[in-house]
Parts: structure tokens; sequence; C-alpha cells
């Protein structure tokens, strides 16, 4: 890192900078993107070392200070943001699921797509069979795509292994990739995905499994930051996520949840292990949503998959961010439900169809999603002393980012100080 270039970005249109706040933007505060105009950002070292006006930029007392060499990037009628941190992905798969896709197209029931050989079972069949290599080339191949859409973070989930051997082996197919990719990847044991085959009828017996094999497992291996449990009908209970949190928790292990994506739940009795994120939750409660409002707990909405299964529902964005709860954004990207890797996609459905702000949209995908990992002190806004995460777009106004859809603007993203111009080949072409 010492030797490479610090790196100057210049008479930058608009600079999205999120900065001078602390904790989980909420309300009127996802408005308050702290845009500079005609400004720069000067990099060193994988961090940000300034941010401010063109006309100051030059006489940065740093640049007179240190030798090192500077690379200029001329930014001119372009948007520079803190990248997109995806805080909800099941990076982790073997194969699209072309049967469900065909199948529930032609309107069929999601029993008819399980006997027709679809379903997360076609997924588990895959991820069992698959070798932590080819997970990993696959995970790998998925992280660039994101990358170039202006993503510099990403949560990602296990959950399709579903045996401790195949959890434990998709986890290390995420280090795998997290090694070959200059942005930063957070891992998150889903074992407590759905109840496999094997465990069919015998549901205690499979958090048994999660709770005693593979968190420890995943702990012990530092395999794992973060655990994430699937509450709701067809999944894991209320209960048995009570459970999982607890060995969670007892392993020094951060938890999140999946819920109310399919039916209503109560969410107040997973509040007292401090989730750092609960996701989806498209039918909330009222009271929940009151507790909520008083949290750090920040709700990350998927449209994506609403999307993609063709509801006409989504969650409900004005309802909670009127109330006051913290909003997260992220492209729950997974086979059988929102193949994407797009958050600028995502930002476009949370204006068009949850009535988002693009500023709220914005917020929500940086900084909020930063608090939904727990790395805001580093992470989701544009201040000296972040990591030098950010995202450039050839646009002249940050709303054209949600504006523009599919495919997106980025124009170039920086993952660690390392500048990588995936839509635009080599920058010194
Ligand atoms: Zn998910």
């Amino acid at each position: 890192m010492a030797t490479e270039p610090a790196l100057l970005l210049t008479n930058i249109k608009q600079l999205v900078t999120l900065r001078g706040r602390t904790g989980p933007r909420r309300g009127h505060e996802l408005n308050d993107l702290g845009i500079l105009e005609d400004a720069a950002v000067l990099c060193a070292g994988g961090k940000i070392v300034s941010v401010g006006a063109m006309k100051e930029a030059a006489h940065d007392p740093w640049i007179k200070k240190s030798k090192k060499k500077l690379e200029e990037i001329d930014c001119s009628g372009k948007v520079v943001l803190p990248g997109f941190i995806d805080s909800h992905t099941h990076l982790i798969f073997a194969g699209p699921r072309l049967i469900d896709f065909e199948k529930r197209v032609a309107g069929a029931s999601y029993e008819e797509i399980a006997e027709a050989g679809g379903g997360i079972r076609s997924s588990i069949a895959g991820v069992r069979k698959a070798s932590v290599k080819e997970l990993a080339a696959k995970a790998l191949a998925a992280l660039n795509q994101m990358a170039a859409q202006g993503t510099t973070t990403v949560e990602a989930k296990s959950g399709y292994g579903l045996s401790a051997e195949a959890e434990l082996k998709s986890l290390e197919a995420v280090a795998e990739a997290a090694r070959r990719w200059p942005g930063t990847v957070v891992p998150t044991l889903l074992g407590a995905h759905v109840v496999p085959p094997e465990f069919k009828g015998k549901p205690e017996k499979y958090v048994r499994e999660v709770a005693e094999k593979m968190i420890p497992q995943a702990a012990r291996k530092k395999l794992a930051q973060f655990v994430d449990v699937f509450c709701d009908r067809g999944a894991l209970t209320l209960e048995d996520t009570e459970r999982i949190f607890a060995a969670a928790q007892q392993h020094g292990l951060g938890v999140r949840a999946h819920l109310c994506q399919l039916t209503a739940s109560q969410v107040w009795p997973l509040l007292r292990f401090k989730p750092a994120s609960l996701d989806h939750m498209d039918r909330v409660g009222e009271e929940d949503i009151t507790q909520l409002a008083k949290r750090e707990t920040v709700v990350t909405l998927l449209p994506g998959a609403n999307y993609f299964l063709g509801l006409k529902q989504y969650p409900d964005a004005r309802r909670l961010i009127d109330a006051g709860v913290p909003v997260a954004l992220a492209t729950d990207y997974n086979p059988g439900t929102s193949p994407t890797t797009s958050m600028p996609f995502v930002l476009s459905l949370a204006c068009t169809q949850m009535r988002m702000t693009p500023a709220e949209a914005i917020a929500a995908a940086t900084i909020n999603g930063a608090h939904a990992l727990r790395l805001a002190g580093c992470k989701g806004s544009l201040e000296p002393g972040k990591d030098a995460d950010l995202a450039i777009f050839d646009v002249g106004d940050f709303r054209e980012i949600p504006y523009w859809v599919a495919p997106g603007r980025c124009w170039a993203t920086m993952l660690s100080g390392q500048l990588t111009n995936l839509n635009r080949g080599s920058l010194s072409a």
C-alpha cells in the first residue's frame, strides 16, 4: 500500500459526503447528504486524507508534507459518493434457479416449483456438490459485478449448505473470495435459513445443530462476524431464533435476522439481543415500529425480492422513515428471489415503488448500510480517516443515480484506495 501513489480526485461536480452525524440516520436526517460542489478528495494508504472545496485541495498541507507521488483523477461533470454498502447478500450459491423462474412466471405455487425440482432444495444440492474453489470463483465474479456498479462493501451469507460441513465450506469460500477482492466483505453464517430435508419434522434437532455445532465452529475459525436466522413461515420460529441468537452471543458473534417477509411476526422479543439489522420487514406492526424508532437496530429493506417475485406490495418505507426507524437498502442478491448485484437498481426501486426520495435512498445505501454492519466508524461517509471506498458516477446530479434504470452510470469505484475502472477500461489508456 505504501508504494501506491496518493490519489487526488479533482473537479468533482457534486461530492456527496454524508459527513457530520453520528448514529444511524432517521427521518429528515436521511435527506441531508452534505453535498459539496466543485470539490476534491485526497486519498492515500487506503484512507481518506481530506475532503473539501477544489480551490483548497491543491494547497492541502498533506500534499506539501508528503513526498508521495500524487496521481490526479479528473472528475469533471461527475458525482462522487461513498461506495455502496450492500449489507444483505446471499453471495454463496452454485447456480441460477431457472426452474423456479419459468414456473413462477407461469403461475406455479411454491409447492409445485419444489416438486419440479426447483426451490431451495436445488440450491442446497448445488452447494453441497461444489468445491470451495468453485464457490469462491462464482462469489468473486459477483463481487466484481457489484464493484462495477459502485459497491465497495458486501455482507456475504452462507445458507445453502445447511449442514455443518457445507456451511463451513460456504464461509471458507467467502473468505477465499474476500482475499482476492480489494473491497470489504463481512461474512455471516445463515445455517438457520430453513430446516434441511434430513431434519424434516425435527426442527429442534436442527436448531441444536446450528447452535451447538455450526456457530462454535464458525466462531473458532473466525469465519463469521454475524449469525443470521430466517424467521418466517416455512423456516424458523421466533423461539428457534432466540435460541440461535443466544448461542451467537455466547460465541461473540453479532446477530441479524430475516423477519416479516411472508408473515407478520412480533419483533420485540429479539430486540434484547441488540441485532445489528432486521431485514425485509414487509409486514411490521405499529408497536414494533415504535420500539425500533428508539433503537440503533437498522431495518434493511430489500425491494429486489418484491420486484423479482412480481409482488404488488413493497416494504412500507415511508411509514418506517416517518416514524424515525433507521432504514438501509440492500440487494438481497440470491438465486431464488433477487438475482441482482446492482445497488443503483435497488435505489431506483426504492424511489419508484417505495416513494423514498433519491437522497433518502442514497443515505440508506451508504451510511445506514454501514451502521447495519457496525462499520460506520470507518465506512459510509467521506470524512478524513475513513476508508477510501468511493463510487464515481458519470452523472452531474446525485438524483440521476436512481433515475437511470438498468444499466447504471457508475464510471469507477475506489475500493480500499484501489481505483478500478471496470466500465471504462484502464485509467491510463
Ligand atoms: Zn435474504
